[in-house]
């Protein structure tokens, strides 16, 4: 199966896979947060996040 690839731009920057401005993760996730529908960016959440900076 064919791979689909991103390119993330990213301003956490205490994150493990934070480096100048962009994500270095092999893959990320993203899920609702505090809802299940979310309806604004403020409603999602990267669970990818690691603490590592
Ligand atoms: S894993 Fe998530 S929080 Fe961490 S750098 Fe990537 S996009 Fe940002």
């Amino acid at each position: 199966m064919e791979t689909k690839r991103i390119t993330v731009k990213c301003g956490v920057d205490t994150c493990n896979f934070y480096e100048n401005n962009y994500c270095y993760a092999n893959s990320i996730e993203v899920n609702p947060q505090g809802t299940d529908k979310s309806r604004t960016s403020d409603e999602t959440q990267c669970t990818t996040f690691i603490p590592g900076k």
